[in-house]
């Protein structure tokens, strides 16, 4: 179910300006997910509150973000996907990798993914608090890979799973499979998240100057 929209955002699709549609629900856990804080919000019909604003809006804003929650869990994917793609739209979206079936039935139709690597593999079950398939985030990667699409590996700075070693490991992982860059960004509480605890921006950089060492890193702090 869809239950927020950013019309505007400068800061979710790479070198564009799109408009971001949030979907409730995720077959992860994790504690310092947005997710719980969507699940508090009125469902948004997409053909009927939607579409339309996307459309009239089409001139100035083409791509559009499909983010969560878990995007490719809702059964709705597909066919917004769809309809947005018939539409002319450039379509990206956010994914914790877990789902590369989802993905590659629809990987036509998408142009740039933003995936998620949460932590070194090893740590995955913890951070996520579920039984998380590695295999899977990695089948995601190849797939964007394969089709020549517009990617990001991300990882979110959460201080208590996600430390310097778990990110040069991710750097040394990436780097073998061929990829060129990496993306780890601050970590921001939201509402129920337990840890407020974050990186200060020397640690921040610190992190990124290691990683760096290993494949280009991006720091993105908002
Ligand atoms: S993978 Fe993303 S959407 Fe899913 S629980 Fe974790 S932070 Fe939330």
């Amino acid at each position: 179910m869809i239950k927020q929209v950013i019309w505007t955002s400068m800061i979710d699709y790479p070198n564009n300006v799109a408009s971001v549609i949030f979907f409730e629900g995720c077959n992860f856990n994790c504690e310092f997910c947005y997710n719980k804080e969507l699940s508090k919000l009125n469902t948004i019909d997409f053909e009927l509150e939607i579409l339309p604003k996307l459309l009239e809006r089409k001139d100035m804003i083409s791509h559009v973000i499909l983010s969560g929650g878990e995007c490719t869990c809702s059964a709705e994917f597909t066919n917004i996907v769809q309809k947005l793609y018939l539409n002319g739209f450039t379509i990206g979206i956010h994914t914790n990798g877990s789902n590369p079936n989802v993905v590659e039935s629809n990987i036509e139709e998408i142009s740039y993914l933003g995936i998620d690597i949460k932590t070194s593999f090893e740590k995955y079950n913890d951070i996520c608090n579920t039984k998380v398939n590695v295999e899977d985030i990695i089948k995601t990667i190849q797939i964007a890979m394969k089709n020549n699409k517009q990617y990001q590996i991300r990882t979110t700075l959460f201080p208590q799973y996600v430390k310097l070693e778990d990110c040069t490991k991710i750097a040394r992982f990436l780097k073998d499979m061929g990829i060129e860059n990496y993306t780890i960004q601050q970590y921001y509480p939201v509402g129920s998240a337990t840890s407020k605890e974050q990186y200060t921006e020397e640690e921040l950089k610190n992190i990124q100057q290691e990683c760096n060492k290993i494949i280009h890193t991006n720091l993105k702090v908002k």
